[in-house]
């Protein structure tokens, strides 16, 4: 069968000649419908749920923060000899801090920040927190 005689495409064109099969719309059917297609196409989404997708996050403090937020606690209540202790704690860490950006192998890793207009590159260290 040819192209040419094959009439199977027909059956695509709309019924131009038969009659219809519905009454013609009056003004106010035609108003209601055109409204409800309005509403279909431009329906309103639904809010997107903000818990589900946004799940709180535990902040977790490093060991410095937590020592220097204690510190300034023992100082709101008056506890000086806790103060002092934690004050000790606190320079230990600081050297040993030190200590172990001296080992360290350093693994830089960069960080674009912005100075005003200025652009700049950090290179801080993933395992010690150098900042070169
Ligand atoms: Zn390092």
């Amino acid at each position: 069968m040819s192209e040419l005689t094959d009439l199977s495409w027909k059956r695509f064109i709309p019924t131009l000649n038969q009659r219809p099969t519905q009454p013609p719309l009056d003004r106010d059917q035609q108003q209601s419908a055109y409204e409800q297609l309005k509403q279909s196409y431009f329906a309103e989404r639904p809010p997107v749920p903000a818990f589900p997708l946004a799940p709180a996050q535990e902040l977790k403090l490093s060991e410095t923060q937590q020592l220097q937020a204690l510190r300034d606690q023992m100082k709101e209540r008056g506890l000086q000899m806790e103060v002092k202790e934690v004050e000790t704690r606190l320079e230990e860490k600081k050297t040993a801090d030190t200590v172990k950006q001296f080992y360290c192998t350093h693994k830089f890793q960069t960080v674009n920040a912005k100075f005003g207009i200025l652009p700049i590159r950090y290179k801080i260290c993933s395992k010690c927190g150098l900042v070169k």
